[in-house]
């Protein structure tokens, strides 16, 4: 089977490694083919490349957008996509600035509840100046003893409900999937069972994601159950999306798969690299 793996994260959002030595983990993980798609950036798409030559793995050019849709919290991947488009450039500048705006109001309000000088203690967990979120706000209070690991201050602080959080408006479905097709690569919806979602919701999300031209959907990821892989299996080839997998890997012990080690997607599904051409494709098979 082919060892793929499409969705990642390095220091240039919110991963533990560098990009280089996100390939070079992957390369110790026997993957063939990896995409990096760090949260609204793609700067370390040139390192990882560079890196990716060195070790042999094809690289697949990849970015996770923030978006806002029905007043939810949605990522959409893009892959395939060409980093220096335009209007992709332009639309995740905008977004990273956002961020900036969203982290001093996060600090803001974190100050209100006695925990001073949150801004400069997550910009100093961010391996990238220019894209701050939430993970670097958990390490921060982490490392000044405010829970034991970064789940448990989520749970305390960042969700809806607790001192540090702070409702965002990111982009739009519409704007994130155009300039990820207008790029050249294929928008998928990143692990679909995080948004709990009803039903009828789901269905508007996949009905509309598929007329503005998206074509993907995350089966196995990190964050489904093996009951979840099997309900977004059956909705991918009912709705004839093609089936993606990733860990979403952020380090080490970040995330529940290591690079390199899902399990394959379920028979119904129709891959979605069946048509992309990957050199090392028989590495593993
Ligand atoms: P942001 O885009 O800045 O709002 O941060 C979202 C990121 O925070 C996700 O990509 C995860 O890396 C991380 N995250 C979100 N929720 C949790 C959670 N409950 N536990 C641990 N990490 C989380
Ligand atoms: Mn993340
Ligand atoms: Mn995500
Ligand atoms: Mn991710």
């Amino acid at each position: 089977m082919l060892n793929i793996d499409l969705h990642s994260h390095s220091t240039v959002s919110d991963g533990v490694l560098s990009p280089s030595r996100l390939l070079a983990h992957a390369a110790s993980r026997d993957v063939a083919a990896l995409a990096l798609t760090d949260h609204d950036d793609t700067a370390g798409l040139a390192e990882a490349h560079y890196q990716a030559q060195q070790e042999n793995i094809t690289l697949i050019n990849g970015v996770e957008i923030s978006v806002t849709w029905h007043n939810r919290t949605l990522h959409i991947v893009g892959l395939g996509i060409n980093p220096e488009h335009p209007p992709l450039v332009n639309g995740l500048k905008k977004i990273r600035e956002g961020r900036l705006e969203r982290a001093q109001a996060i600090a803001a309000q974190l100050d209100k509840s006695g925990i001073h000088g949150s801004f400069e203690g997550a910009s100093a967990q961010a391996g990238n100046s220019r894209l701050i979120g939430r993970t670097h706000f958990a390490r921060f209070l982490v490392s000044q003893g405010y829970a034991k690991d970064v789940k448990s201050v989520f749970k305390k602080y960042l969700v809806k409900g607790k001192p540090g959080h702070v409702s965002h408006i990111w982009t739009s479905l519409n704007e994130a999937v155009d300039w990820i097709r207008g790029s050249g690569g294929q928008a998928v919806i990143a692990h679909p069972a995080r948004y709990k979602i009803g039903n009828n919701l789901l269905e508007q999300l996949l009905h509309e994601f598929c007329e503005l031209g998206g074509t993907g959907i995350e089966v196995v990821t990190s964050s489904h159950t093996p009951e979840q892989t099997r309900q977004f299996a059956q909705l991918a080839s009912r709705m004839h999306l093609y089936a993606s997998c990733g860990s979403d890997y952020h380090g080490p012990g970040e995330s529940y798969f290591d690079l390199g080690r899902l399990p394959a997607l379920p028979p119904e599904c129709v891959p979605i690299w069946t048509k992309w051409e990957i050199p090392n494709i028989h590495k593993n098979q």
